[in-house]
């Protein structure tokens, strides 16, 4: 059985399926059908691609193998985060001014899409601003100080705060972080609304969207066709927004991402007063680890605790357990809470931890290699894609700047090559704490 036959059509078992407003009811694809664009996967990248094609008066249809919000989209940390894997320097001295500014800029409309597309399209995911970076060991204090010069030279549009130790106990109840940085445009919102809303807002521009339709062929060329086992779709052009999901489907993709795993808990609601005391600014916040913890609570008061990325190679049986021993060093004080949810989830690592966003053969355009950051980069890579698809390249040009390298060994040999750098990271996490 297959992964999307596993799923057997239904949303994984969190918090957030839940506690999900609704769900959507597609059908699958059962006939040959012809639109101008065809995209493939219903979280972010794809909807996002989808509206913006729509909005412009673009015919779309949108094939999900599961559901709508099925894969990271609707089972992530929630947190919505600027910035890239790379810092902006970095990229100015990689690629120039010019391409660093666009990526800075690309980043704040990332997040402007989201707030803007919960307005325009009445979205209800909780959406909540203010997020904080924790710093645990003494090289992340430089770290975080160089990141909000970053922000300030390259023109970042909201306040961003250094804070000493004292000042974290104002965001968090934790004596784990020594200081950190508080940044009052990003935040935080419920993942799996938010892709209910966008699918909901696709549908109602026109999108022709099919859920449990896995493509099981991609033809590119001048008319590109995709067939699931029971239907087509003739396209002019095409968009692969499959995530670590593909597999065969565009086996060339695959080489260039290694799917990692990553959990979340939800705790039992906290009730209003002790949730308050745990992060009084109700920020996101997660940590400058390489391993990292990202943490906030949910509207009804529970701490969504995630983390253990899995750069060991098996998942843990029992998430609920090894996640909660986790969330009890950070926070001691919850050692009487109740654990009601569990689950984990993909994500695709790209060699150099920077989205990739390309041209896969002709006519047939991908987005993927989010490496656990996706939820902004994904909806301005599906902007971005629409615009290329629309005919406007610029900023697609600027991305193609960017070298992306497939795992050595081939998808055969990614795992135990991971393996051994993910090692690598755990021991850059044990240096930096030695420090
Ligand atoms: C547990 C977890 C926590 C995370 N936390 C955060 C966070 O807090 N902040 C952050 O910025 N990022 C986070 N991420 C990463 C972020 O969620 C992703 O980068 C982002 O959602 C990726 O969106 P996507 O559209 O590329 O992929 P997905 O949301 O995975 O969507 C891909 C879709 O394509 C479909 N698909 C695949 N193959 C086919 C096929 N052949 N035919 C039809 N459909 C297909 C799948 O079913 C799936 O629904 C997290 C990820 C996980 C798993």
């Amino acid at each position: 059985m297959n992964i999307f036959e596993q799923a057997q059509g239904q949303h994984i078992n969190s918090y957030y399926a839940a506690s999900a407003n609704g769900a959507t009811d597609f059908p699958a694809l059962s006939e040959h059908i012809e639109a101008e664009v065809c995209v493939v996967g219903g979280g972010y990248a794809g909807m996002s691609a989808a509206i913006e094609l729509a909005e412009q008066g673009h015919s779309v249809v949108l094939l999900e193998a599961v559901k709508m919000g099925w894969a990271a989209s609707g089972r992530n940390g929630g947190q919505i985060i600027g910035g890239w894997n790379a810092g902006y320097d970095d990229l100015a001295n990689s690629f120039g001014r010019d391409t660093a500014t666009l990526f800075a800029e690309m980043s704040e409309e990332g997040k402007q899409i989201i707030y803007q597309r919960a307005e325009k399209y009445g979205i209800e995911a909780d959406i909540k601003k203010g997020y904080v970076t924790a710093a645990m060991y003494k090289p992340h204090l430089a770290d975080v100080q160089h990141y909000a010069e970053e922000l300030e030279q390259w023109g970042y549009p909201h306040k961003v705060t250094v804070l000493s130790q004292q000042d974290m106990q104002q965001h968090v109840a934790s004596d784990r972080y020594i200081g950190g940085l508080f940044d009052e445009g990003s935040g935080h919102f419920h993942p799996l609304n938010y892709a209910l809303g966008e699918a909901k807002a696709a549908a109602s521009l026109g999108v022709r969207i099919f859920e449990h339709s896995p493509v099981i062929k991609v033809d590119a060329g001048d008319e590109p066709k995709l067939y699931t086992e029971q239907g087509s779709v003739k396209a002019k052009q095409v968009i692969l927004a499959g995530n670590c999901y593909l597999g065969k489907t565009a086996p060339k993709l695959q080489k260039k991402i290694m799917p990692a795993s990553t959990f979340i808990i939800a705790t039992e609601p906290l009730g209003a007063e002790r949730a308050k005391q745990l992060l009084p600014t109700d920020a996101a916040v997660c940590d400058l680890r390489h391993i990292l913890d990202y943490f906030r609570l949910s509207a009804d008061g529970r701490l969504l605790f995630g983390g253990k990325t899995i750069y060991r190679g098996v998942d843990p049986k029992n998430i609920a357990k090894v996640m909660r021993k986790d969330m009890l060093k950070v926070f001691p004080q919850l050692a009487d809470v109740k654990i009601d949810y569990a689950w984990g989830g993909h994500i695709d690592l790209s060699v150099n931890r920077m989205p990739y966003v390309g041209e896969y053969e002709a006519n047939v355009y991908f987005a993927q290699g989010f490496s656990g950051h996706g939820v902004v980069p994904a909806h301005i890579a599906g902007r971005v894609l629409a615009e290329k698809v629309m005919g406007r390249t610029e900023r697609y040009d600027a991305w193609q700047q960017i070298k992306h390298y497939s795992f050595p060994g081939g998808t055969l040999l990614r795992k135990p090559g991971f393996l051994l750098g993910s090692s690598f990271f755990y021991l850059q996490d044990i240096w930096a704490s030695l420090r």
